[in-house]
């Protein structure tokens, strides 16, 4: 009797996988696949490379509080504060974050400097290729988290 067992376990096994065979495939196809994620796929609240925003008016939204560096628990954040200009203005307030690094040799991805933000200025993207054999690459500078400028708005062109 226990061959009997033994069999119809191993016959219902493999049906199943037979019927797996010709369902679609599940897996991501990383790094393979197509668009800027080479495949991979996630969920909104993955909490990747962090990302500087801006405003609508294309200013920086860090006002160099340094409130994230005081939530950090890896004390990874480095800022270095410095004074708006009428000549150069690159928040809307008094100060701008001169340099603004994140060392990811030390980021454990808490959060912690999102939440604490008051201006949020600093968000966690999908960015995770964050592997390197080099430790100094792994500390990321204001310019490679900065996101990119908001696009203009055309000029409306008036009919002839
Ligand atoms: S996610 Fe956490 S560890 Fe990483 S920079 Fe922010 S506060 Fe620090
Ligand atoms: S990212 Fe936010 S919390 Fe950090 S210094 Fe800038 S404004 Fe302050």
């Amino acid at each position: 009797m226990s061959i009997v067992r033994d069999i119809a376990s191993v016959a219902k096994g493999m049906s199943i996988t037979f019927k797996e065979m010709f369902e679609p495939t599940q897996v991501e196809n990383y790094p393979d696949g197509p668009g800027p994620m080479h495949g991979a796929q996630f969920e909104e609240r993955f909490r990747g490379q962090h990302v500087l925003q801006r405003d609508e008016n294309g200013l920086e939204k860090c006002v160099a509080c340094f409130l994230c560096a005081a939530a950090c628990p890896a004390n990874c954040i480095y800022i270095e504060a410095a004074e708006n200009t009428a000549e150069q203005r690159i928040s809307s307030a008094e100060r701008y974050a001169k340099v603004y690094n994140i060392d990811y040799n030390r980021c454990i991805f808490c959060g912690y400097c999102v939440e604490a933000c008051p201006t949020d200025a600093i968000t966690h993207g999908h960015g995770f290729e964050l592997a390197s054999l080099n430790a100094t690459s792994l500390v990321m500078r204001k310019e490679q988290l900065l996101t990119a400028m908001p696009a203009q708005p055309t000029t409306p062109t008036l009919p002839k």
